[in-house]
């Protein structure tokens, strides 16, 4: 689309009736590219200009949203007073049936923000603060004439925040605080407690406020932090002024190993433990046979709800390695006592028993889609992550979900997994489920995990701008168009700017594919964006303009990089290729393709793109819990198999394994399979190496024979061994190309 259609669908659309050309001419000045869209722009006028002077009008109940104003006017050089000539006016009226409804109507001399609700007049603030910011040109108040009734399509639209894992001082909430405001979020999740991280103060138990939020890095270094009483208050009133809800996240059972470190009592082992410094998933949890444990939470949230009036107190509840409880005592006996079948339904038991106790102070859960993996919790609301099935199970049991699915929603994956466009493309109603639970469903969240966040100049980078198109996913109703938003979204880089947001790119600016065309392989680029030129070399050549599919003739790595007006834009990107004699052959798997890494699908193993150490660079393909068999049809009957070489994953800390063994069986017809031409392989295993790693393994027959297929049948790792902190899990398989070399290669 161009931008001279954008431009009118922007400025055009919304005119009722008539559009003379002059009429035209002076709406171009005008802007309303407010984020999220908003329902109905009832009309739009001139652009008027007004001194800097302004009178704001509302009632008492309005007061704090009223000094909102006033603030944000006022730093904007704008004066503030009774004897202006133009009014704001605040105030409730009925607009729509959602809570959060508004209007606002600008004309010659007066603003009007209307809300349903207290909610309402917030949301109705946001949009008139962008239409100021988004129309200012000099020191003078520029605003368009305009109506606008507007109302959100869901109503949780939330962030969640861990500031467990790193800590962020009160400022940055606070600055948070207001960007969920602007993009009428409504929601921040704050993750509070984990195993390397206590950041409550909790006065009953102070080694929660020393040892627990305080870590020893790797390097010897402490880290550490923890929001006081005084702290918390001030920040749940200042959210509370502009209508965002602060849903406190207390871990449990897992992810608990920072409290374990201070109260060792609280275990099921009792072995005093330090505060983990490394990132994953530990098997050092809460006893659940023990009543201390019980009661210790029970004071714990007592203090928790004292700080929070949010109706929702988060109590997380996945991840939870169970291999304490199946070698404690108390843990047993509590199975044996309540006539439980295993650990999974003690972890049942377990949630019940705080839900049980949270609803008699009227408050309500939220826990994290494993709770009702092994048993129903009815009245809980379901945070939805691992996928859309999760998410139906809760829905078919008659809980409420909110959706934060790690496919679009996690922020702190790279921009490769999740860009702007796919976080603004999402819909938090599964296909699946369209029409049976619309009700059910409140929204969504994106989630911003940070282990790899130091620091707020990350934060922002991840945050920023993706957060802005959720905002829009979640708020706006219709159809959505990409590009129409990614316009809407430029002037608001300066407002992020002055906002002092330290925003990131919004996408990775070229894709590429391999294709086989006349038994060659080349490679295809693609920019996403308009404006960008695309450069590449091979090996040491000087950088080439990129016109055409690219020809590959050896194993080779090709460099490319993204220009936009004339300078780099974007990282180099690295693509390793390598050509062998089984690419684009026809392959067959015996399970389906995990959804969260299929890669090339069925060409993913033969398209002659080689994974990076990045697992989640679109290249390797993932299997959970399971073995796989691969059929690849060479296309005719052949004997000249020298070897088979094929790329493993390892990164333990993600569970993900070098596979236990491969074999390989051969068969001219499909039916009849010969396993004797291969002997069986086992990968050596260097399981206890945390880095990231790709093993290289080849194969070569023993003897010479003649076949048209190749089964490769891959055995999973196996349960995560014993040492491991998610031990007794299921385990990742990761794989790449399956080079099929008829001859020796070097
Ligand atoms: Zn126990």
């Amino acid at each position: 689309m161009s931008l001279k259609k954008i431009l009118k669908i922007i400025f055009l659309l919304f005119i009722s009736i008539y559009s003379a050309e002059a009429q035209v001419e002076k709406l171009k000045s005008v802007n309303l590219g407010i984020i999220p869209k908003p329902q109905n722009i009832v009309n739009v006028g001139e652009l008027l200009s007004w001194d800097p002077q302004i009178h704001v009008s509302f009632e008492k109940e309005l007061s704090d949203q009223g000094e909102w104003l006033i603030i944000f006017l006022k730093e904007r050089g704008i004066q503030v007073s009774s004897k202006a000539k133009k009014t704001l006016f605040l105030s409730k009226k009925k607009i729509k049936q959602n809570n959060e409804s508004y209007e606002i109507k600008i004309n010659e001399d007066s603003v009007w923000i209307h809300g349903n609700s207290i909610a309402g007049v917030s949301r109705g603030i946001a949009t008139f603060q962008q239409l100021l910011l988004l129309n200012r040109k000099d020191e003078k108040i520029s605003l368009p004439v305009t109506k606008i009734i507007d109302e959100p399509k869901f109503s949780h639209r939330g962030l969640l925040l861990d500031c467990a894992r790193h800590y962020f001082d009160k400022k940055t909430i606070l600055k948070y605080i207001d960007l969920l405001a602007f993009y009428k979020m409504n929601t921040l999740h704050w993750h509070l407690t984990e195993d390397q991280g206590w950041r409550i103060e909790i006065d009953k138990y102070p080694k929660l406020n020393s040892i627990a939020s305080s870590r020893i890095e790797p390097n010897g270094d402490i880290y550490k932090g923890i929001y006081t009483k005084e702290d918390i208050r001030e920040i749940v009133e200042y959210a509370l002024k502009k209508n965002i809800t602060i849903i406190p996240e207390i871990e449990l059972p897992g992810h608990s190993q920072a409290v374990i470190a201070a109260y060792p009592a609280l275990s099921c082992k009792k072995e005093k433990i330090p505060v983990a410094n490394d990132w994953g998933v530990f098997k050092e949890i809460y006893c659940a046979g023990n009543e201390d444990v019980f009661m210790f939470l029970e004071d714990v949230f007592t203090e928790v709800i004292e700080l929070f009036p949010s109706k929702y107190i988060h109590i997380g509840g996945d991840e939870v390695p169970k291999i304490r409880w199946e070698n404690c005592q108390k843990c047993q006996k509590r199975i044996h006592d309540n006539g439980l079948l295993d650990e999974h339904q003690l972890q049942n038991y377990f949630i019940k028993r705080i839900q049980k106790f949270l609803n008699s102070k009227g408050r309500e859960i939220i826990g994290w889609d494993e709770i009702i993996e092994d048993g129903e919790i009815s009245g809980a609301l379901i945070q939805s992550w691992r996928g859309v099935e999760h998410a139906i199970k809760g829905l078919e049991a008659g809980n409420s979900v909110i959706m934060s699915p790690t496919s679009h929603s996690y922020l702190d994956y790279d921009l490769k997994s999740i860009d702007l466009k796919k976080i603004y493309l999402f819909d938090p109603i599964p296909s699946e489920s369209k029409s049976r639970f619309h009700d059910q469903i409140l929204g969504g969240e994106c989630n911003i995990w940070t282990e790899h966040v130091p620091n707020v100049k990350v934060l922002d980078n991840k945050v920023f701008p993706r957060m802005i198109g959720m905002a829009e996913a979640l708020w706006s109703h219709g159809m959505r168009n990409f590009e129409e938003f990614n316009f809407r979204l430029q002037p608001h880089y300066e407002i992020l700017e002055s906002l002092d947001v330290k925003y990131g790119e919004s996408m990775i600016p070229i894709s590429y594919n391999t294709v086989f065309i006349k038994n060659q392989l080349f490679l295809q680029l693609f920019s996403k964006e308009k404006n960008i030129n695309i450069k590449y070399k091979k090996g040491e050549s000087r950088l080439m303009n990129y016109n055409h599919p690219i020809l590959i003739k050896n194993n080779s790595i090709i460099k490319v990089q993204a220009y936009k007006n004339l300078k780099p834009y974007g990282d180099i990107i690295k693509i390793p290729l390598t050509i062998h004699d089984g690419l684009f052959k026809d392959v067959e798997y015996s399970c389906e393709l995990n959804k969260f890494y299929p890669a090339n699908k069925e060409m993913a193993l033969v398209d002659g793109k080689i994974g990076s150490l990045d697992f989640r660079d679109g290249n390797w393909q993932g299997f959970f819990g399971k073995d796989v068999e691969v059929v690849i049809d060479l296309g005719h009957p052949s004997e000249n198999l020298y070897e088979l070489v094929m790329n493993c994953y390892q990164y333990v800390n993600s569970w993900i394994f070098i596979p236990k063994s491969i074999s390989v069986e051969t068969s001219m017809d499909k039916k009849l399979w010969v396993k004797n031409n291969f002997i069986k392989f086992f990968p050596k295993n260097n399981e206890k190496n945390r880095n990231r790693r790709i093993q290289e393994i080849k194969i070569n027959p023993v003897k010479k024979f003649k076949a048209q297929y190749l089964k490769i049948i891959i055995e999973n790792y196996g349960k995560v061994p014993q040492w491991h902190e998610a031990a007794g899990s299921d385990s990742w398989t990761f794989l790449d190309e399956v080079q099929v070399n008829f001859n020796f290669r070097k």
